[in-house]
């Protein structure tokens, strides 16, 4: 499970984050929604300590992240996100054996064969010699996703990760998600796809100027919002 704890996170005098709380169960998946500057990434960022809170914490498997080693902590927590950090020069096998060879220490023909097993999971099983640029973004995110699955992590953050993809990729990628999440891993999803987060989620989260304003199924968030700012919120949005 991931359980948020009064999270608060300040840049200067602007506070982003002003008290966030959210529970993952493990083999559930959370959709963060929210307008833009709410504090999703910041959230997200959080949890994986590429940001370090003033207060509060994160608990993974009811262990302080802020007590956990980042290196260690990011074995078990994959990160992707809107644009694709694939490695340009590399090719899309070593984007994902670099970091098995280099974080989990694989011999090379273990790396290798850990990731022709995702890639072929993903689809791109005969992409492996290719550079990212050769691939279409669809492609590229599901290298990403891969590199990610590849190091085995108990949690998944995904912030955004069709956003920067043109219309007819998204399904893929999408689809992709879902599937992980079927089979059963833990996921914090911060999305613009409304579709998406009513029909996966077991969660959905609304922030807004750096808090959870409501939460629950996605059928009580979709259909019987509470909260006039959500309400304002969805019917922008859908
Ligand atoms: P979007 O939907 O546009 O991605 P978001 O909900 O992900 O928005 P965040 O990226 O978490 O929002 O940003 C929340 C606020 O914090 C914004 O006002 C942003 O400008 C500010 N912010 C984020 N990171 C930093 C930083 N490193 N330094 C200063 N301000 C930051
Ligand atoms: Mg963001």
């Amino acid at each position: 499970s991931v359980e948020v704890r009064d999270l608060r996170v300040s840049f200067g005098t602007s506070e982003v984050l002003r008290g966030v709380d959210l529970r993952v169960e493990r083999g559930q998946t959370a959709c963060v929604i929210g307008p833009s500057g709410s504090g999703k990434s910041t959230l997200l960022r959080c949890v994986n300590r590429l940001q370090e809170p003033d207060s509060g914490d994160v608990l993974l498997a009811g262990e302080s992240v802020i007590a956990t080693d980042p290196d260690a902590l990011r074995q078990r927590v994959g990160m992707v996100f809107q644009h694709f950090n694939l490695f340009p020069h590399r090719t899309v096998l070593d984007n994902i054996t670099l970091p098995l060879r280099k974080v989990r220490k694989l011999a090379r023909d273990r790396a290798e064969e850990t990731a022709r097993t995702w890639l072929a999971e993903v689809g791109l099983a005969d992409k492996a010699p290719y550079r990212p640029a050769q691939l279409s973004g669809g492609q590229q995110q599901r290298v990403a996703i891969a590199r990610a699955l590849a190091m085995d992590p108990e949690v998944m953050l995904f912030d955004e990760v069709t956003s920067a993809l043109d219309p007819e990729l998204v399904k893929g990628v999408l689809g992709l998600m879902a599937e992980l999440g079927e089979r059963g891993m833990t996921m914090l999803v911060v999305t613009h796809e409304m579709g998406f987060a009513r029909q996966v989620s077991d969660t959905v989260a609304f922030m807004d100027r750096g808090r959870v304003v409501e939460a629950g199924p996605p059928e009580q968030v979709f259909e019987q919002p509470e909260s006039p700012r959500l309400r304002t919120f969805l019917s922008q949005v859908l």
